[in-house]
Formats: C-alpha cells, structure tokens, sequence
C-alpha cells in the first residue's frame, strides 16, 4: 500500500520535472526566434532606408521589440509563425501588425522615459507592449470591443500596468487625459483626426497612416507646434486596415 502511494509520489514527480523542462525548452525557442525576428527587423530597415532615412533603428526600440513575447499576442493557431517579420491574422478579422513597421513606428514617434502616449488601434495590445517598454503610460483604444477586452487580458497577464485599454472610436481620441505627448494610430484614416491634432502637446509626434481604404497609403510623421501650425512628413508606402467608425 505504501508502496504504491510512493511510487505515484515519484510518478508524479517526474512527469512536474518534464513539464517544467519541455516549458523551459520552449521559452528558449521563442527566445531565439525573437533574435531572429530582430534580424529580420533589422534587414528590412535597411532595405527601405530610401524611404525612411534609417539605416537603422534606436538600440531601445530593438531592446523593446527583443523584450516583448509577441506570441502572447497571437492565435494559439499561429503562435509558430509569431516571430517571422509579417502581420498576422487576430480575432475580429483584424491583424497584429508587422514587427518591421511596429518598430518604425515607435522609432519615429521618439518615446521618451516620462511620456504619455496614446495609441488609437489596439488591436492585439502588441504595439502598445513595446511602447510600454519606453514609456511612462499608454492610453490605448479599440474599436472592436472583443478586442478591446482580449488586449486588456493580455497585458494585465503580463504584467503591463503602464497600459490603459478602453473600448471606443479612437477618432475621438481621449481627452479625459490629453494633451499627449505622442499618439501613434495603427489603421489607416482618410485624413488627419482634428481631434487627435488638439490633444497633442506642441512639439509632440502624431505617426498615422493616412490614405484610402483599398488604395494609396502613407506613414505619416505630423507635428504641431505651440502657435497651432502642422507639419507633415510622409515615411513610407504602407497598407493597414482602414480607421472604421460613424463619422
Ligand atoms: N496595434 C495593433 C497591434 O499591435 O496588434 C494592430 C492594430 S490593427 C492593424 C488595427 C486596429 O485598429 C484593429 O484592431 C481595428 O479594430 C482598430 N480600429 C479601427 N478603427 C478604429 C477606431 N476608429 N478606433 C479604435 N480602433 C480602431
């Protein structure tokens, strides 16, 4: 009888060993995948440096994109191909986007320690990881409730007490917190959101991407300063899924 009791113990035992391992083993894997997204990243980088200026990008920005496990923010369905350099399909019919232009985006809002940034476009809560890593606070919205809801999980999951995620049309921004000192959009609007132009602080960086649904779109870098004049500067040809809302 003792026996049997000691032998299931050891049983037990074993198998809670192997489990740990096989966990172990697997965190390891998507830790050298991470590395090899970041090659991947840092390629691509160089291939559109015609464009964008950059031969290549900040070591914080690499530091954040090598720090944030995006398979967390994937499907379980396509946790395999979480690390290659394209966006995936998410729940909604939405996508994560792709880690190049995750990257480019937060470099070129300029993150800094003690900023307060708001991301229109959350989506699967990726994106508003990496700049978690550099930022004192983000604000995130999404217009898809289910996603909304599923991002804020995440985040909490791992930790991420820095982001804030609501549901609700970003074209709206949110002013309850505003003025910002960045706002970064992750779908593609028809034209600059006035209200995202008011709730930037002078000097900061509104990055969006601006164009028609199924048609020509840019990455935009727009700046406003203290008397209210905006520069704009276009970045990249790029494709998201459109800014949806009643407008
Ligand atoms: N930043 C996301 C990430 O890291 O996974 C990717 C965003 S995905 C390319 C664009 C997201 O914008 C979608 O989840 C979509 O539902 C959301 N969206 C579209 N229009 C919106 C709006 N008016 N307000 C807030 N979110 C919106």
């Amino acid at each position: 009888m003792v026996l049997r009791y000691v032998s299931r113990a050891v049983i037990a035992c074993v198998l809670l060993v192997l489990t740990a391992l096989a966990a172990g083993a697997e965190d390891d894997d998507m830790a050298g995948r991470r590395q090899a997204m970041l090659e991947a990243v840092r390629d691509s980088v160089r291939q559109s440096e015609d464009y964008t200026g950059y031969s290549e990008l900040s070591e914080k920005v690499m530091n954040a994109m090598g720090t944030v496990p995006r398979d967390e923010f994937v499907l379980p369905a396509y946790r395999h191909l979480a690390y290659r350099n394209t966006p995936l399909p998410i729940e909604a019919g939405q996508t994560i986007s792709q880690p190049l232009i995750v990257a480019l985006m937060t470099e070129l809002l300029e993150p800094q320690p003690t900023d307060v940034i708001l991301e229109v476009g959350t989506g699967s809560g990726y994106q508003a990881a990496v700049l978690a890593e550099l930022t004192q606070h983000v604000y995130s919205i999404e217009i898809v409730e289910e996603l909304a809801t599923s991002a804020a999980q995440t985040l909490q999951r791992l930790n991420y007490d820095n982001v804030t995620v609501r549901a609700g049309d970003g074209y709206a921004g949110w002013p309850e917190h505003a003025p910002f000192d960045g706002i970064i959009v992750t779908a593609a609007a028809e034209h600059l959101p006035p209200p995202l132009l008011e709730q930037l602080k002078p000097g900061g960086k509104l990055v969006i991407p601006v164009g028609e649904e199924h048609g020509y779109q840019e990455l935009l870098v727009v700046e406003v300063n203290a008397a209210g004049e905006i520069s704009r500067e276009s970045k990249l040809p790029v494709r998201f899924v459109p800014l949806t809302g009643d407008r």
